[in-house]
């Protein structure tokens, strides 16, 4: 096992350091070593996700509560397990606040328009993982004139209105102010198309309905983005492709509860179950269980299904199901049945009670010294 470094020393920041802070040390830092920048550089790489991971635990209160009390232990506990690739951080919620930054910094300027589509699927696909087929209509790179926008051999000309300036100056009142403005005839390119494309009729992108395949990994949450590199909005003549990010939202399930990466289930049981013990079956994410009741279990009990959660996004392993047990008090009593109770209660003892025995106890003492 190789020893982890601490988060405060990664990022170098005190270990009163504020949100603010880390946030602009990480900043930073990962503008230094981000992977647009070192190309194949292994070192930068493995720097990059060690300070990503430091980010994400110090970024998020609770997380990083658990690391100054626990460290590296308290972390894992919680099942987060840092980042494999660069493209979980690029994934991760941590990276939203930074894309934009980041986006503008490598001035990936001559590109077209990011897409967002907003994808649900069931809690069932989000454990399995799945392939999802959309259909997405936008805006692609002309095929005919591959996006120039002219008619193919048909070359442009300098543009009349700006003479190739790419822009107009006017001058407005008889003051005399001058005013530069973007040419309306070229949009600043100085040349125009003498014969526009038949197809795009000079646009260089056409509007299209496109099939895209998006896989989902296991484990998939509300909040997961999937990023797919170069299926956003096409670009036309210099510019690349915008990309698109897939926004996951997982639908409620009527058996299963999801917090975080466990499941928590509620199962009625018979009161007769609850008193004798038994067995049950459940539902799970992969099927059905049996879970052996043992005699005399109460109201709101939880029994733990180990790895029967969702798989972890990040890291190995899953979470794990809770069964909540919810005893039902039986209803619409017949006159037999209520006698019979009756007859039970008869026979019942402090010893069956213990509760309301504690219970009656403290409410005794509290009255005595009142
Ligand atoms: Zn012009
Ligand atoms: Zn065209």
């Amino acid at each position: 096992m190789i020893t982890k470094r601490d988060y405060y020393e990664v990022l170098g920041i005190s270990r009163s350091a504020s949100v603010e802070d880390i946030k602009k040390a990480y900043r930073k830092s990962a503008l230094q070593h981000h992977p647009d920048r070192n190309s194949g550089n292994k070192e930068a790489e493995e720097k990059f996700k060690e300070i990503s991971e430091a980010y994400a635990v110090l970024s998020a209160p609770e997380k990083r509560e658990m690391y100054d009390q626990f460290g590296h232990a308290g972390i894992e506990g919680s099942g987060f397990r840092g980042f494999r690739t660069t493209e979980d951080i690029f994934s991760s919620d941590i990276f939203a606040d930074f894309h934009s930054i980041f986006e503008s910094f490598f001035g990936e300027t001559n590109r077209s328009i990011d897409l967002r589509y907003d994808l649900r699927i069931s809690l069932k696909e989000a454990y399995t993982g799945t392939s999802k087929e959309i259909t997405m209509s936008k805006n692609e790179t002309c095929t005919l004139c591959q996006g120039e926008g002219a008619e193919l051999g048909s070359g442009t000309q300098i543009c009349p209105e700006c003479k190739g300036k790419g822009e107009v100056i006017f001058q407005q009142g008889f003051i005399g102010i001058i005013i530069r403005r973007t040419c309306p005839n070229c949009g600043g390119a100085g040349r125009i198309i003498t014969t526009p494309c038949k197809e795009c009729h000079g646009r260089g992108q056409v509007k299209e309905s496109k099939k895209i395949v998006v896989n989902l990994p296991k484990g998939v949450d509300t909040g997961s983005r999937i990023k797919i590199k170069g299926e956003g909005e096409g670009g036309g003549k210099g510019v690349m492709s915008g990309d698109l990010y897939i926004f996951i939202h997982v639908e409620e399930d009527p058996f299963f509860q999801r917090r975080d990466d466990d499941i928590i289930t509620e199962i009625p049981i018979l009161i007769t179950t609850a008193c004798l013990g038994g067995e049950i079956e459940i539902p799970t994410l992969d099927g059905k269980s049996r879970l052996q009741i043992p005699a005399g279990v109460q109201n709101g009990k939880m029994f733990r299904l180990r790895g029967k959660g969702m798989t972890h996004l990040h890291g190995h392993g899953s979470g794990d199901q809770y069964i909540r047990i919810l005893m039902e008090i039986p209803v619409n009593l017949t006159k037999e049945q209520q006698r019979l109770i009756q007859e039970f209660s008869k026979l019942e003892t402090e010893k069956n009670n213990p509760f309301i025995k504690e219970f009656l106890n403290k409410f005794q003492n509290r009255d005595k010294e009142a």
